[in-house]
């Protein structure tokens, strides 16, 4: 019997496609992963190397349960992305064995206090309180890997819906960095583990929601990521 002086907080864990759940340990996220996307927030994508930031394991929100507006914003985005969940860990991996890492892939919301990032951004300060605040990570179900097919996560379209109407579009293809790439790259930063996901970036076309929004994630050949933002 271990002396917790508080009760330990509960595992996050996302939902497997039939049956499951998936604990999460850490949450990565890569910045301006495709070429429009990183030119509309006004970078040159052929020049940055790709970095990363995160969020709290416990920022995930599932089973399309609905995010409240969250506090201190006024401008809450959505940035829809292809999540990959890592099986097994490692640092310094190759590319040529990254692969094998991952457990399984999902559709994700980096959703982002925009406001909050640029002032971050202006002042050189910390990402954090635009990216990894409460219920900032939506998620749809987890597809196990081996039943998407070895080639999986290196092209497939890549779409958000808010209220049925489409405002991002792209394909997987259009990674400057490709799954790969991310996972032996962020390898080289920290030891990767079971349980982390990485958050693999978004394309075009991000942009404000409001409270009632319906917003639908979809990434080819996965379950959606569903959400409607409380008021
Ligand atoms: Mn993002």
């Amino acid at each position: 019997m271990v002396d917790y002086v508080i009760t330990p907080p509960p595992v996050p864990a996302v939902p497997v496609r039939g049956g499951g759940l998936f604990p999460v340990r850490r949450i990565f996220c890569v910045g301006r992963n495709y070429a429009a996307h990183a030119r509309e927030m006004g970078h040159d994508p052929d020049r940055d190397p790709p970095f990363f930031f995160t969020k709290p394991a416990d920022a995930i929100l599932t089973g399309g349960a609905e995010m409240p507006y969250p506090a201190a914003t006024q401008d809450l985005h959505h940035e829809v992305e292809l999540v990959v969940a890592l099986g097994s860990g490692g640092a310094n991996v190759d590319v040529a064995d990254a692969k094998a890492l991952v457990w399984g892939y999902a559709a994700g919301l980096d959703m982002t206090r925009r406001d909050l990032q640029g002032e971050a951004k202006k002042l050189g300060r910390p990402w954090d309180m635009g990216k990894g605040f409460d219920f900032s990570a939506p998620i749809g179900d987890l597809v196990a890997a081996a039943d998407l097919g070895r080639k999986y996560g290196s092209d497939g379209h890549i779409v958000l819906n808010v209220n049925g109407e489409e405002r991002q579009e792209g394909d997987i293809a259009d990674m400057i960095w490709s799954i790969p790439e991310v996972i032996a790259a962020l390898s080289r930063l920290v030891r990767l583990a079971p349980g982390d996901l990485i958050f693999t970036g978004t394309p075009e076309g991000v942009a404000a929601v409001k409270p009632g929004d319906e917003l639908e994630g979809l990434v080819s050949g996965l379950p959606p990521v569903k959400t409607r933002i409380a008021g």
